[in-house]
C-alpha cells in the first residue's frame, strides 16, 4: 500500500525536510517501507507532492506528480530542496491491482486551496462505490483524475467541501459511508485545506493502515511511517483521525467509532 505524509507548521520549511532528507523519509519509504501491513513491497508506481504557496492569499495549492519511482526523478529531488511551504502533502504509490499507472492516478490530488491523498484500497471497487459515485455530477465523473478508487474518494470529499461542509466532517462522512458500502476497505485519507485567512486544517485518518504523528516547535507532521527514530513519534490507533486546526495548533486524535 502506498505511503503518504503531511506537514503543517508556523513557518515554511523545504519539502525535502520531510520528503527526501530524513533517515526514513518518504523517498526511503518508496523503496524500503517498514510497515506495509500485507499489501505490496515497494511504492514505485509514481509519487507526488502538493503544497500551499504562502505567497498567495489564500494560499493556493500546487503540485508535482510523476508516474515514476521518486528516486529516479533527479529534477524532483532538486526541486524539493528549493520549494518551501508551511503546509504540504507527499505521497508514493503502489498501484492497487487493476488500477492504471498514470500521472493522474498519483496522489496527491488538488483543487484550488485543497490537497488530498488516499493510502489504501476500496474493496469491491468499482461496483461497491457505484452508489456513492452516483451522487457526483456527470461533469465531475467525466473529469476524474484517473479511473481509481482514490480519485472517486477525492471527488466525494470535494463535493462536500464545495457544499460548505467542514473539512473534518467531509472526510469522516466519506470514510463512514465508504466503509458501509465496501466493508474491509483500507482508508487512510489525508486532507489539507486552508481558509481565506490562510489558516490550514489537516485531517488524517487511520483505517486499517499505519499512521504516526510528531508535534514540535516546527509544526505537526503526520506520516504513514515515522520519518526517523525520534521518540516523539506517536502511533495513531486504528479507526482514529488526527486533526490539526491551524498553523500553530496541537494535534487532536479522536476515535472514528
Ligand atoms: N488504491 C489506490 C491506488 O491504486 C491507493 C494504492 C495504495 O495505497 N497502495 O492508487
Amino acid at each position: 500500500m502506498c505511503r503518504h505524509l503531511a506537514h503543517v507548521g508556523p513557518h515554511p520549511v523545504t519539502l525535502a525536510s520531510r520528503v527526501t532528507e530524513p533517515a526514513h523519509s518518504l523517498l526511503v519509504q518508496a523503496y524500503a517501507p517498514a510497515d506495509m501491513r500485507g499489501g505490496g513491497t515497494v511504492n514505485a508506481d509514481g509519487f507526488g507532492v502538493g503544497w500551499l504557496a504562502p505567497s498567495t492569499h489564500p494560499p493556493r495549492a500546487h503540485s508535482y506528480r510523476a508516474p515514476v519511482p521518486m528516486w529516479t526523478d533527479a529534477s524532483f529531488l532538486d526541486l524539493a530542496t528549493a520549494v518551501e511551504s508551511p503546509a504540504f502533502v507527499g505521497a508514493v504509490r503502489s498501484a492497487t491491482v487493476g488500477m492504471p499507472v498514470s500521472v493522474g492516478a498519483c496522489a496527491p490530488f488538488r483543487d484550488g486551496t485543497r490537497i488530498f491523498s488516499h493510502n489504501g484500497v476500496v474493496r469491491g471497487w468499482p461496483g461497491s462505490l457505484a452508489d456513492l459515485a452516483a451522487e457526483l455530477d456527470t461533469e465531475t465523473l467525466m473529469t476524474l483524475d484517473a479511473p481509481t478508487d482514490s480519485a472517486v474518494l477525492w471527488a466525494l470529499v470535494r463535493r462536500h467541501l464545495d457544499a460548505g461542509k467542514d473539512p473534518v466532517d467531509a472526510v469522516l462522512d466519506v470514510v463512514a459511508r465508504t466503509l458501509a458500502a465496501a466493508p474491509g476497505s483500507r482508508l487512510n485519507l489525508l486532507l489539507l485545506t486552508t481558509d481565506d485567512a490562510g489558516e490550514p486544517t489537516l485531517v488524517a485518518t487511520a483505517v486499517d493502515h499505519a499512521l504516526a504523528y510528531r508535534a514540535g516547535p516546527d509544526g505537526v507532521t503526520v506520516a504513514s511511517e515515522p520519518l526517523d527514530d525520534d521518540a516523539a513519534w506517536t502511533a495513531v490507533p486504528d479507526l482514529s483521525a488526527v486533526v490539526v486546526r491551524g498553523a500553530r495548533a496541537t494535534p487532536e486524535v479522536g476515535s472514528l467509532t
